[in-house]
């Protein structure tokens, strides 16, 4: 089996639904969700398809480097491909939420020729795995509150929040969080980087004393030295390595210094599914968990594929909430179960809606 084709495939503009602290007023953040399908076409007819967030990125990638690096290879030698992905990336220094895109493609033509649904062939641990809410930012206390009664009422059983970055601020709506949903709720809460050394202390002890499950990423993640610092100073386990560069190279450093208690996996930041599984593989070797984070397809198959691990991230990213497609009444998400990934898109599709394909 060669590669014969990669095709991308722009998808118009939408307005970003999300809004995060982060995001808020940013110059440029409504490019943010122009997403671009990637097509990985093969001579045997079967095709593998993965997406990237910022698609003109995407394209650029794609036709400068990646077409060139393709065409002509075995699809199904997935671990030479990576690697030498890796060798570009220290050229190119790809983009975080790029460097697995080629390898989820090509899991998903391994998969549809395997005749299984991926997290089957990966490992197959479990079939369908709980989801937790995981919030947008909110305007207000009262708020918070009210999404949260909506998302107990939709069958969510755990929640997390992303809140304003303002360690006094959040830690007071964690308290009265706990308070409102009482002691059985598990309640999660992520920094997203948001903090210094100072308030990501101050926030972690109060996620502390609310009885929070995890703190996720309270400063960025390029000091593993304030990491291994911040975790003498909290007992409440903390879950790191989420947007740092270095797939599991860099998750092995997080834990060898033990600057965390959990570690963050995902197709979308981690290398793909081979650098998911990896971290997932990794993390077990030393009893750890390793959460998935973010939505999507090939996050739910690594969930399913792995038994270290926790939850599914689903967004609740407004108020009223709906419910997210993915997850039933009982707040449970299914692997899909059609041979490969189970993506929806087809090729006449996307060429019938993309404003741009190359
Ligand atoms: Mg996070």
């Amino acid at each position: 089996m060669r590669i014969v084709d990669v095709k991308s495939y722009l998808l118009p503009k939408t307005p970003p639904p999300v809004t995060f602290r982060w995001r808020a007023g940013l110059p440029g953040s409504d490019d943010f969700d122009e997403p671009m399908v990637l097509r990985i076409v093969t001579d045997e007819g079967v095709d593998g398809y993965s997406e990237i967030r910022r698609g003109r990125i995407g394209l650029d990638l794609v036709e400068r480097r990646l077409k060139h690096l393709l065409i002509g290879e075995d699809p199904l030698l997935k671990e030479d491909l990576w690697k030498k992905i890796w060798e570009l990336d220290r050229i190119e220094e790809l983009p975080i939420y790029a460097l697995g895109a080629v390898d989820i493609a090509l899991w998903d033509i391994t998969a549809k020729v395997a005749n299984l649904p991926l997290y089957k062939l990966m490992g197959g641990y479990r079939n369908a795995i709980p989801a937790y809410a995981s919030t947008v930012t909110f305007g207000s206390i009262d708020e918070y509150l009210a999404v949260a009664d909506q998302c107990l009422e939709l069958g969510y059983t755990a929640i997390k929040l992303h809140a304003w970055g303002d360690a006094r601020r959040d830690a007071l709506l964690a308290r009265e969080l706990r308070r409102h949903v009482g002691d059985q709720i598990p309640l999660m809460y992520d920094g997203s980087a948001g903090f210094d050394f100072q308030d990501a202390l101050y926030l972690g002890k109060a996620l502390e004393d609310a009885g929070f499950m995890w703190y996720e990423e309270p400063m960025r993640e390029f000091s593993i030295a304030s990491y291994q610092n911040l975790k003498t100073k909290l007992d409440i386990p903390l879950l790191v390595a989420e947007t740092s560069d270095g797939c599991h190279f860099n998750s092995a450093d997080f834990i060898k210094f033990q600057a965390g208690d959990i570690v963050r996996t995902s197709t979308g930041l981690k290398g793909g599914v081979t650098g998911a599984i990896r971290i997932a593989h990794l993390a077990d070797a030393f009893q750890l968990r390793a959460e998935v984070h973010g939505g999507g397809l090939p996050n739910i198959h690594v969930a399913c594929a792995i038994p270290n691990t926790t939850y599914y991230e689903s967004l609740v990213f407004e108020n009223p909430v709906k419910r997210d497609p993915l997850v039933d009444a009982n707040g449970m998400v299914s692997a899909p179960q059609s041979p490969g990934i189970g993506w929806t898109w087809d090729k006449s599709a996307l060429e019938e809606s993309a404003a741009i394909i190359v």
